[in-house]
């Protein structure tokens, strides 16, 4: 008998976690103004908000801790991190910061200028956002296939080499800081890009002489869907994919809390001697100093361990394997989701299950507080709430999809707490027809609104 497939850890420290019943549950959504990152973590029992810093570090990221050189200038633990970007990634430089959004903020800060224009495959939502607030432009130029959520296509996350080259040939390359290609692609359902494009990308980017930066969060992931599903890639390791997917770019952000499984921290990495130099005056002003930028010593000693476990394939099986099997579990209950199943999460459909709710009562975050209500489980919007509001007309815009995100953190949950994910969801599912109504927006910041948006029930 061939034996089933299995994690590659086993478990040393637990942590409890409580169910509620749904009359606490109806109240503490109201108090959270229907905003499920308002709730208090102790409301959630199975907390799938984000992937971002939730994951649990390994007993070797553990002792990293305890061995971090907390100097402020040239420790030790830089230098770990130094390596381990270089031989990992292979970029020669970099400078830390605390979380992904603040590399970012540094590389933005040095190079963008108002009326700039920045092509990408779905911008990240901090990425858009410190694009937007510089009053330069986020250009989508994903491939039209992401769209299609029930649509199989191995690397759907890709750019557009066509709309790309378009915006290329319409603006000047002195108004194009860098093209941002994302991977894996978060907003467009947690998919992959293939080698294959990032290379054309990258040959894009040469020909009209601008920059590529990729946006890596999920990076690791994304090497593993090369190696499962692209020709050619079968035989080669994670770490001899990701170094080949780094030759193509001049520039990349990380969000380390991802596949560098630490709790915070990010950093943005460069070729380019003279750029690094120039983004270290922002790095000192709004990070630290250059040799640890938002970071602790320990933090990035435990960073460089994750970088090396978080691209070995047999943890990257682990997790993969393991948002396929929630996958799966929908299959079998008919519920619609963005396919194939992606790296860190499964985006379900909202619009194709509460079709009586007019998209201007939110779709996808009244099926996120649908399915707090029913077992405590905490998703996230990716929808319209999120796509925000146009930054000229300041009218809603209501994007094609509407997603409610189960992200899965790395490491923390069993194949159990994803039987009762699928569940509670089939729950909802089967009475679907009778949710009619959403919710409306009572409060809401200028811009990234979704973080501390108020709603309350339509009337
Ligand atoms: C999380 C993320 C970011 C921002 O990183 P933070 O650490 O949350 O600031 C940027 N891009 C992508 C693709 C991400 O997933």
């Amino acid at each position: 008998m061939e034996l089933p497939f299995s994690e590659s850890y086993r478990i040393k420290m637990v942590e409890t976690i409580r169910k509620s019943t749904r009359e606490e549950r109806e109240q503490w959504i109201k108090e959270a103004k229907y905003n499920l990152f308002n709730l208090k973590s102790d409301y959630v029992f199975i907390d799938l908000l984000t992937d971002s810093g939730t994951g649990a570090m390994s007993d070797k990221q553990w002792s990293e801790l305890m061995l971090g050189d907390e100097s402020y200038a040239g420790a030790r633990s830089y230098y770990n991190m130094k390596n381990a970007i270089k031989n990992i990634l292979g970029f020669d430089y970099f400078l830390p910061t605390h979380q992904g959004r603040a590399a970012e903020n540094v590389l933005y800060s040095t190079i963008i200028k108002e009326g700039d224009v920045l092509p990408g495959n779905s911008h990240f939502d901090t990425t858009k956002g410190h694009i937007e607030f510089r009053k330069a432009l986020a250009i989508d130029c994903t491939i039209d296939e992401a769209a299609d959520t029930q649509l199989e296509i191995p690397f759907k996350g890709n750019m557009d080499p066509a709309k790309l080259e378009a915006v290329l040939k319409k603006y000047p390359k002195e108004k194009i800081p860098a093209v941002v290609l994302t991977v894996t692609n978060n907003t467009a359902g947690g998919q992959p890009v293939s080698m294959a494009n990032i290379r054309e990308v990258s040959a894009i980017c040469k020909k009209y002489g601008v920059n590529l930066q990729i946006d890596s969060a999920r990076f690791a992931e994304n090497a593993y869907f090369i190696k499962t599903r692209e020709k050619g890639y079968e035989n080669k390791t994670i770490k001899e994919i990701v170094k080949e997917m780094f030759s193509y770019a001049d520039i990349m952000t990380m969000s380390s809390k991802k596949d560098a499984i630490v709790n915070m921290g990010g950093f943005v990495a460069f070729k380019n001697e003279e750029l690094w130099k120039k983004c270290q005056m922002f790095c000192i002003m709004n990070e630290g100093f250059i040799t640890y930028g938002g970071m602790s010593g320990r933090d990035m000693n435990a960073l460089a361990q994750g970088l090396d476990e978080g691209t070995e394939f047999d943890y990257l099986e682990t997790r993969i394997k393991q948002v396929e099997y929630l996958g799966a579990k929908l299959d079998e209950y008919g519920i619609p989701y963005q396919r194939p199943a992606g790296g860190h999460a499964i985006f379900v459909d909202a619009k194709k299950i509460l079709t009586h709710v007019p998209k201007e009562e939110f779709i996808a975050q009244t099926l996120g507080i649908e399915l707090y209500l029913e077992a405590g489980i905490r998703g996230v919007e990716i929808g319209s709430i999120l796509a925000d509001r146009d930054p000229v007309t300041r009218e809603n815009r209501y994007p094609k999809l509407e997603l409610l995100r189960l992200a899965i953190p790395r490491r923390t949950y069993t194949n159990n707490h994803m039987d009762v994910i699928a569940a509670a969801l089939k729950n909802v599912y089967d009475r679907r027809e009778s949710i009619n109504r959403g919710y409306v927006i009572t409060k809401e910041f200028p811009i990234m609104r979704h973080f501390t948006v108020e709603l309350e029930p339509a009337k």
